[in-house]
């Protein structure tokens, strides 16, 4: 077999074959494929597309390309959520507590940030001595242990991915539905999770930035693991404006840990991570229906058993729990601004991409995958879209290392403020299933 061939294959509008796309994924994880050969068949995928049987081959052959993770020693259904990213997305940190709370294993691999978006993994390293990178067997303990278990991925899971997003990242081939589909359900095929909740992510802030966009890659997904056997939905929830109240890793922590206390239970925050949670209950065969799910949750928060799970998997694997208590033993910057408005009216719309891509410039995302973080870097958004400011009220206070320059322009500019209260919008956009 010729990688031209599949090249020339793609690029006329054709299928590949199984036996092509085996052929394929398994050079890249042998290395025996030119970059430059792999690079033209992504930029032909992108453009011509894949079909629902390609899709899946690729999927199937990117999982077992590395370790797939047995999950079968730990009792019960083991769940799992999935978000494919946003500014402020700190989601994972406060529903996985609440569904092990409620007696639901809640096995979660995740990812660091890159650019605009931050990473779970990386918010979780605010918390001192937690160790982020389980092997194999401390996951499956801290399952056993306290119901919840989350790490970044291990190296040997989906080698292929790896390589391939790599050269995805500098070839301007990310946003395709059926790479996406592949780079992320093989990996959660892999982590051995029997049920799973997407969160796709819909607007300005997120990889699919229109409706139809986003519907067809949460089908696309939910198609591939009901293929395998997985139990599956998907929620399609609004990206435009940042989730919270924090951007930056010690704040987002702060934050969900506020929220496990049962504060700012009425914010979009809290109720998307409350409504997930709940979808997973109900695959997770914890409860029949959403409302009795909805209802455990709430009885998580009451009393305190789901903030019991976040400090036992942080005392469990390595971490100071007291840090959930006494905020000040995270790493946090002082405050260098305070951003206010320059208008009365009412905020119209926030720029969740700009203001990713600034808070990154301080220091609490990277720009590149090699970057040190500054974990107490970031800001805290006091206002949000709906809201009526005056001259001078604040936006955002800016935290970050002395002496770092911080353009206030450029935060009031990601703020459209204009007189007349803005319509109303729903952050649940659509379920699939
Ligand atoms: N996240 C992934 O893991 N893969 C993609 O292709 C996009 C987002």
């Amino acid at each position: 077999m010729r990688m031209y061939d599949l090249i020339y294959t793609k690029k006329t509008g054709e299928a590949l074959s199984p036996d092509q796309i085996s052929f394929w994924v398994k050079g890249v994880a042998a290395g025996t494929i030119p970059d430059e050969q792999s690079a033209a068949l992504l930029m032909a995928i992108c453009w011509r597309g894949m079909t629902t049987e390609e899709t899946l081959a690729l999927t199937l052959n990117m999982r077992d390309s590395g370790a797939r993770l047995d999950l079968s020693s730990v009792p019960g259904l083991k769940v799992d959520k999935h978000s494919t990213g946003g500014v402020g997305d700190k989601t994972t940190l406060i529903l996985g507590p609440i569904v092990a709370a409620c007696g639901v294993p809640c096995a979660m691999f995740s990812g660091r940030g890159l650019g605009h978006t931050g990473g779970t993994i990386d918010k979780f390293s605010a918390v001192p001595g937690l160790n982020v990178e389980l092997t194999a067997d401390q996951f499956r303990e801290s399952l056993r242990r306290t119901g919840f278990a989350n790490s970044a991925q291990t190296g040997d899971i989906c080698p292929a991915d790896r390589k391939l997003y790599a050269l995805r990242d500098v070839t301007a081939t990310v946003e395709s539905i059926p790479l996406i589909t592949a780079s992320i359900m093989s990996k959660k095929l892999a982590g051995g999770a029997d049920a799973l909740v997407l969160d796709v992510k819909c607007g300005s802030g997120a990889f699919m930035k229109t409706l139809e966009e986003s519907r067809a890659l949460a089908r696309s997904m939910v198609e591939v693991g009901k293929a395998h056997g997985m139990r599956i939905k998907a929620l399609v929830t609004r990206m435009e404006e940042p989730l919270g109240w924090a951007i930056g890793n010690t704040l987002e922590v702060i934050e969900s840990v506020e929220i496990l206390r049962g504060r700012h239970g009425d914010g979009v925050l809290a109720r998307m991570s409350f409504r997930l949670a709940a979808e997973m209950l109900v695959l997770g065969k914890a409860a029949a229906t959403l409302e009795e799910a909805l209802l455990k949750v709430e009885g998580t928060l009451r009393d305190g058993s789901a903030l019991r799970v976040l400090r036992d998997f942080v005392t469990l694997n390595g971490g100071n729990a007291c840090a959930l208590d006494d905020f000040s033993l995270m790493p946090q910057d002082a405050v260098v601004a305070e951003v206010r408005a320059d208008r009365e009216g009412y905020i119209h719309a926030m720029d969740s991409r700009a203001l990713g891509i600034l808070a990154m410039e301080l220091g609490a995302g990277r720009k590149s995958k090699d970057d040190v973080l500054d974990l107490g870097a970031g800001l805290r958004v006091h206002r949000t879209v709906g809201e009526a400011v005056k001259a001078g009220d604040l936006l955002f206070s800016v935290h970050a290392q002395p002496g770092r320059s911080v353009s206030e322009e450029a935060f009031r500019a990601a703020v459209d403020i204009w007189p007349g209260e803005p319509p109303t919008y729903p952050w649940l956009l659509d379920v699939i299933e």
